[in-house]
């Protein structure tokens, strides 16, 4: 595995890659990896000849500044559990001064889907994301990038923008990984007191209920239960719940008019900030 600092030693690499027909496969993560990064690399190395990996704390997509400084960062770990797994080829690391080298001022029309869910809490959160995937993508130009179920919206987003923008790369949609008692995988969990990450299985679990709620209950009714269920487990608070139609993200207002609803939450346990989705088949 390549370790690579500069955005120009990393052009030089890809360069050589593809002059030998190689296909590459990228993985963007924000580091402190567990097995839902995992299984993104594991599924790049299936599909390609080539693995990018790239951790990169981006500064531009943390609205509240507080969540950015207490982002863990834990990269000699990070290295070492990508060297063991030998699904990463090249791993790049640039710092702050490499991806801005000045202020990124471009601002792309994300249209709906910035102004719901995670774009209406997190202002200016998915112009960072986008900033940041459109420079790795111009950068690297991979044949393959893989963004996982997780951060649903953020699949979304990045759909959207590689068709408006015309990049030439499949983007590859990886399940949820969750801990063995349910609760989505996230690097943030490494912030959460042992009592806390027990606890915060409520929220896969409150998820799982919902299939059985639709059934009795009106969507209203449906978010009061998600939320009162949650919020009796101390201190966990939801700030959003949201059932959105699978495919174009509308919000729902009449489950007999999709094929496949995903609920979508938010929750904070003190100030650590939470996401999770589930889908329903209908
Ligand atoms: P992050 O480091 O949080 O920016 O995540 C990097 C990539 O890993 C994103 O595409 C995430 O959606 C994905 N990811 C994070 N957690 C999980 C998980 N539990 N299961 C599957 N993919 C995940």
């Amino acid at each position: 595995m390549k370790v690579i600092n500069s955005i120009s030693d990393l052009k030089k690499l890809i360069e050589n890659v593809k002059e030998s027909d190689k296909t590459i496969g990228f993985v963007p993560t924000m580091g402190a990896l567990h097995k839902g990064h995992l299984s993104l690399i594991e599924k790049a190395a299936q599909e390609n000849d080539i693995v990018v990996v790239s951790i990169y704390i981006n500064p531009t997509q943390f609205n509240n500044h507080e969540d950015f400084i207490k982002y863990p960062r834990i990269f000699e770990k990070d290295i070492a559990l990508l060297e063991n797994t030998q699904h990463c080829d090249i791993l790049f690391m640039p710092d702050d001064k490499e991806m801005y080298p000045e202020p990124d001022n471009r601002v792309f029309n994300l249209g709906y889907l910035e102004d719901i869910m995670e774009g209406k809490y997190r202002p200016g959160h998915f112009q960072g994301v986008v900033k940041i995937v459109t420079k790795f993508f111009d950068i690297i130009l991979p044949h393959k990038a893989y963004f996982g179920k997780k951060d649903f919206q953020q699949l979304a987003i990045i759909r959207y923008i590689t068709k408006q923008l015309k990049y030439p790369i499949e983007i590859v949609a990886c399940e949820i990984v969750r801990e063995p008692h349910g609760l989505a995988m996230s690097s943030r969990n490494l912030r959460l007191s042992d009592k806390d990450f027990y606890n915060a299985k409520i929220i896969y679990e409150t998820l799982s209920k919902i299939p059985n709620w639709i059934k009795q209950f009106d969507i209203p009714t449906i978010k009061e239960n998600v939320i009162r269920n949650i919020n009796t487990v101390e201190p966990f608070k939801v700030e959003y719940i949201e059932l959105v139609d699978s495919y174009d993200l509308q919000i729902v207002k009449n489950i007999n008019n999709h094929k496949s609803i995903t609920a979508c939450i938010a929750v904070y346990c003190n100030d650590v900030r939470l996401i999770d989705n589930y889908e329903i088949i209908l």
